[in-house]
Parts: C-alpha cells; sequence; structure tokens
C-alpha cells in the first residue's frame, strides 16, 4: 500500500512548544519524521500557559464551538499553526489550561477527559478525516474509550483506528471510581468489564491500553519488561493479555536540532571530524561551572528529573567514593525535594569537584551534553531514555544500566574489539555502578583510545529515520487488520 496516511498525534506535551520531558521530544519530532516521509501528519495539544508566546502569538485562531460532557457545557477554541510543515492545533480552555501547572492539578481527570473529548469533537470540525489517531501516555488514554462508545455510531468516526504509546508506565493517572461518570461520561458496564479499572479505581491508563486497536512502546526491551510484576506497575497482566497488539518502536532524536555543527546554544561547533570545538566546550563549561579548567580531568554529567527512576540514590550512596576519583561532576536536574537537597549537600562538600544546577534549563542542558566527556544515567527502569541519545550525538559517552531503552541502544565498550559506544552494568547496584565509573575514567586517561570511543559514539545513528518507518508500517498494518 502506497497510499498517503491520515494521522492525527495526540499528547499533552510537544517541542517546541512546552516540554516537561521525553515525551514533548518525540512529539515534537516523530510527526515531522513522518510527514518527511510524504504522510499528512498533525499534532494536537492543550494550549497552556506555558506554550512559550511566540507560537501563541503565530498561531490562528481557526474555530470555536461548545460542547457537553455529562453535564458540563465547555468552550473549545482550536488554534492552529504550522511549525516546520507540521500543522499543530491547540485546544483552547482557559479554565482547563491557563495554570500554574501543567499536570499537578487536583482536577487533571477533569483537565484531559476535556481534552480527549475536545480532540475528538475538532476532528469533524475541521474535516480531518484521521485514518489513525495516535495517543500518548495517560493523559489521552480516554480518547479510544470515548471514540468507541459515543462517535463510532456516526460514519465521520466509524474506520477510524487508535494507537496508543506508553512513553512511562508509572504515570497511570488514577482516580476514583466516580470520575467514570463525573469526567468521563461512560456506562458503568466499563467499570463492571474491568477494562477502565485497576485497583477499584479508575486507571487512565489501563484504558488506553484495553480500548486503543495497538498499543506501542518505546523500546523492543521495555515491551517486554513491563509483562512483568518488576517493570509492570502493576498493570503487567494488562500488558500480558494484550501482547498480541504489543509492539516495542525505540525513539529517535532530531538529528537537525541537536547537531553539534550548528547548535548555537553550545560554546564552539565541532563534528566527528573536527572535535576540537568540543575541547573548547569544555573548558567554558567548566569556567561557567566555578570548576578548574582542566582538560586532564574527565567531567561526569548527569541531567535529569531527579526521581527515583533515574537511580539516584546509587549515585548519592557512592558519592563519597566517587569524589575520591580525579573527576568532576555537573548535575542538571529538578524533582523530589530529596534528591535536590542531597545533591546540593554534596556540592557544598566538595565545591571543587561538583557543580549542582537545581534547575529546569533547557540551553545549560545542551551546553553540558557538548562540555563533558561522560554522561551518567544508572536508571532503575527507562522506556526508552533520550538522554543518552542527545548524549552520543554530542560525543558524551554514556555510562548506563542495562534496563529497557538504554539496553537497546547503549553497547558496551569492548576493549579488544573497539567496538561499543558506551559503558553499561547490569545490576541495580551502587557498587557495580562505581566500578563501571571507574573503569570510564581510566580509559578517559588513554587519549587515543577515548577519542576514538568518542568518535564513535558520535557516528552512533538515532534519527528518526528507522523509528518513523516503524510507526508507519505498523500504521498500514492496523489499517488492514
Ligand atoms: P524522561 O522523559 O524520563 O524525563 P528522557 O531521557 O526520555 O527522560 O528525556 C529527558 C529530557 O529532558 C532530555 O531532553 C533531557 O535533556 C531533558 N532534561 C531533563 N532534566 C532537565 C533539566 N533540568 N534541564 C533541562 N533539560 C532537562
Amino acid at each position: 500500500m502506497t497510499e498517503k496516511l491520515k494521522i492525527l498525534f495526540v499528547a499533552s506535551e510537544a517541542t517546541p512548544f512546552v516540554k516537561t520531558g521525553g515525551l514533548a521530544d518525540v512529539a515534537g519530532s516523530l510527526p515531522q519524521a513522518i510527514k518527511e516521509m510524504g504522510h499528512d501528519i498533525r499534532l494536537v495539544i492543550p494550549e497552556y500557559r506555558q506554550i512559550a508566546l511566540e507560537y501563541l502569538q503565530q498561531a490562528e485562531h481557526l474555530l470555536h464551538f461548545r460542547t457537553k460532557l455529562g453535564w458540563r457545557d465547555n468552550y473549545v477554541g482550536v488554534n492552529k499553526l504550522e511549525n516546520r510543515g507540521v500543522i499543530s492545533y491547540f485546544i483552547d480552555n482557559k479554565s482547563y489550561f491557563d495554570r500554574p501547572n501543567l499536570y499537578e492539578n487536583d482536577d487533571k481527570h477533569l483537565q484531559f477527559a476535556y481534552f480527549c473529548q475536545a480532540v475528538l469533537e475538532m476532528l469533524a470540525q475541521i474535516d480531518f478525516k484521521a485514518d489513525i489517531i495516535h495517543c500518548n501516555d495517560w493523559q489521552t488514554g480516554a480518547l479510544s474509550i470515548m471514540l468507541k462508545e459515543n462517535y463510532q455510531k456516526y460514519s465521520f468516526y466509524k474506520d477510524i483506528k487508535t494507537v496508543y504509546t506508553i512513553h512511562n508506565l508509572r504515570y497511570q493517572g488514577v482516580f476514583g471510581r466516580e470520575v467514570l461518570q463525573d469526567a468521563l461520561s461512560l456506562p458503568d458496564k466499563y467499570w463492571d468489564l474491568g477494562v477502565v479499572r485497576h485497583d477499584n479505581c479508575v486507571n487512565y491508563m489501563k484504558m488506553g491500553i484495553e480500548m486503543s486497536d495497538i498499543v506501542t512502546t518505546v523500546s523492543r526491551t521495555y515491551a517486554q519488561e513491563i509483562k512483568t510484576p518488576e517493570f509492570g506497575e502493576g498493570l503487567d497482566y494488562a500488558m500480558r493479555m494484550n501482547s498480541n497488539d504489543l509492539y516495542g518502536i525505540i525513539n529517535g532524536i532530531s538529528y537537525e536540532d541537536n547537531n553539534p555543527s550548528n547548535d548555537d546554544r553550545i560554546y564552539s561547533n565541532y563534528s566527528v571530524e573536527k572535535l576540537r570545538g568540543k575541547y573548547e566546550n569544555k573548558r567554558r563549561l567548566q569556567e561557567d561551572m566555578g570548576l578548574a579548567q582542566r582538560s586532564d580531568l574527565p567531567v561526569i554529567a548527569l541531567i535529569s528529573r531527579l526521581v527515583d527512576q533515574k537511580g539516584l540514590d546509587l549515585i548519592v550512596s557512592v558519592i563519597d567514593k566517587l569524589m575520591e576519583e580525579e573527576i568532576q561532576f555537573i548535575i542538571l536536574g529538578t524533582g523530589d525535594s530529596y534528591y535536590e537537597e542531597r545533591f546540593k549537600e554534596t556540592a557544598r562538600s566538595y565545591p571543587t569537584k561538583i557543580a549542582a544546577n537545581i534547575k529546569y534549563d533547557a540551553t545549560l542542558a545542551q551546553k553540558i551534553y557538548a562540555g563533558s566527556d561522560i554522561f551518567l544515567m544508572p536508571s532503575k527502569y527507562e522506556p526508552c531514555g533520550l538522554s543518552q541519545l542527545f548524549s552520543l550525538r554530542y560525543g558524551s559517552i554514556p555510562i548506563v544500566r542495562e534496563t529497557g531503552g538504554l539496553k537497546d541502544t547503549i553497547q558496551a565498550y569492548d576493549e579488544i574489539s573497539g567496538e561499543g559506544n558506551g559503558f553499561t552494568f547490569a545490576s541495580y547496584d551502587a557498587n557495580e555502578m562505581l566500578s563501571t565509573i571507574k573503569r570510564a575514567i581510566s580509559l578517559y586517561q588513554q587519549k587515543d583510545i577515548w577519542t576514538k570511543l568518542v568518535r564513535r559514539a558520535m557516528k552512533s545513528n538515532f534519527s528518526w529515520k528507522n523509528s518513523a518507518k516503524e510507526y508507519i508500517k505498523l500504521y498500514y498494518k492496523l489499517l488492514e487488520k
């Protein structure tokens, strides 16, 4: 089949408009890659207060209408913006999305029930008869069930299929039973059938898994892992029951937006062939971080949400031993106050070795990818992970734990064959991590070997091209079903 696909990609965040994590990178770049392959894919996100003003100003008001969800009568504004060839829609409703926070709201069950319904209603209003609606994470988990229950009786919606991608199974959107009727306006039968219910609660993630035609997640290994109790976040039984329709496709990153040879966020540009700029990035980064400008010391970086998932307890537990090494350690992250405080404290204890930046700063992140030598990512679990892909692209060698997408993207350096693009360890064990870091540090001192490793890492290819092809193949397969 060669005909052009029509896809609506629905997400709760997307770059360059608004970002809190990896989902935004995916929603910002996958549609573009699919579009470049000749398909009509469009993006829709909520119009949050946090969307950068320049985009809000550029967007044109397309239309508005009212919609009823249970007893609620809601305004839906649809604003449209074309960004790099991809038509993007913003769903505007100030009472739901003009908030200080994207996700930390007491009525988030209502915000995202509203969003899913507004998206479905919008389709008919703009006359975009999508072949497939591609939903992402719990915020869009209610869309498939609403489509099936309330819309597929109309011919416009009858043939629309749904894909649901899990970016992180931990965040499920768990609410009381009353939400089924009050927020989603769905009949009790769904509760009785169990498709919306988990642990006696309404679970938006489970709804997406049960009611979508195909479920995907963001790496092959994670697709296997989530069928087990260790990684299944309580929903492993649902993953096993749906395993015939469960696929793992690794994420890519935009190689245009993340290119050390023309990235204007970094101090100096460089490439695989001309690495000199990378050393200048390191020097300037050290200067900005208040660390000694020493090229002989490896700079280890951590850029992360500061949450348990990221394996930070391993780092905290061996930080004193790590500081016995001749290294510098640059941290950028925000999250749980426990980790924020630990890292601030350790930076106070080792001011010449650690720089702790407890904030969210996308430009600084880029400077750190470019200026560091080693990128530490010892995650407890990792659906895909993008940070290790950015670090490869900028020649900062990843040290990762072998889980999820980290296992699928980082091959351990083999001293005999010279192959590999990073360092890995298997057990969730601080000493194993520490000895892997020590191995990397000692290799760093062998300049020729290290430079070869940096070049090989930079040559690893995790652009979207291959993964976009896999999604397209899957879309066709779904339409033929
Ligand atoms: P997750 O989605 O679980 O947070 P990923 O590795 O998939 O993890 O994606 C994280 C993204 O967020 C990367 O682009 C990373 O550079 C970015 N990031 C994380 N923390 C920060 C921060 N404090 N400042 C800037 N960027 C950050």
